[in-house]
């Protein structure tokens, strides 16, 4: 199994876990999205799982399907699925992620090759569709404050992470970073304006810094915070 498939099949497992521990009425909560309660996560969660869906089938039959109508469409759907009742919420997000392994399951090389074109606008080969849920139920499973830390998500995962969000904010031209794990062999570089400020921590603690998570854990030069980042996914 690529390791897509097994990160994406281990944070479905994490966040349904994480999920099964909130009682309904703390799902009309506040989750660390600000803005967002448990709700509006689970109606993005499920929605972002349809949506995976549409690109399967479009990696199936080379049929051009995008994710979402349009990216109003796509906030308008996350606000009225957020005023759904919770069982039904906890139902679509349970459906659809079974479906999407269902659809994923289905492709044959030549399909999983094939292109297809993300939310944000970059093409991307098929193979990517499981990353791109990995990274939605990892995250989202910390996000929804029911206990799961980065620290609890797997190394190669947060490598991996760290390794796309770095790729993105490069291209994103923001201020440049240097990036040092203080557990795990690694450095990271955004090249961006200004001489590359440093900053160091723990695998994870760098991951939730980079993703625009809760920075603690993680040092600028001399000890003192790190450059505050815009948000990312
Ligand atoms: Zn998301």
């Amino acid at each position: 199994m690529a390791r897509g498939q097994r990160w994406m099949a281990q944070g479905t497992e994490i966040f349904f876990d994480a999920l099964a521990t909130l009682p309904d009425d703390r799902l009309e909560g506040p989750t660390r999205l600000a803005g967002w309660s448990g709700k509006h996560l689970l109606a993005h969660l499920a929605a972002n799982a349809d949506a995976l869906v549409n690109l399967a089938y479009w990696a199936r039959t080379g049929e051009e399907r995008p994710m979402y109508a349009s990216r109003e469409q796509r906030d308008a759907d996350i606000e009225a699925g957020a005023k759904s009742p919770a069982s039904e919420l906890r139902a679509w997000a349970v459906r659809s992620a079974a479906t999407l392994e269902e659809r994923l399951g289905e492709l044959d090389e030549r399909q999983w090759s094939r292109e297809v074109r993300t939310a944000q606008g970059r093409t991307v080969a098929a193979t990517e569709i499981p990353w791109m849920r990995a990274r939605e139920v990892m995250v989202h499973a910390v996000d929804l404050d029911a206990g799961v830390e980065f620290g609890d998500l797997p190394d190669g995962f947060l490598a991996a992470l760290i390794d796309d969000i770095t790729a993105k904010r490069s291209a994103a031209a923001e201020r440049a970073l240097t990036l040092t794990a203080t557990d795990h062999d690694g450095t990271w570089t955004i090249p961006g304006s200004g001489e590359p400020a440093q900053v160091t921590g723990a695998l994870a603690d760098l991951a939730a810094y980079l993703s625009g998570r809760r920075p603690h854990g993680v040092t600028g030069a001399d000890g003192g915070p790190a450059p505050e980042l815009p948000r990312w996914l």
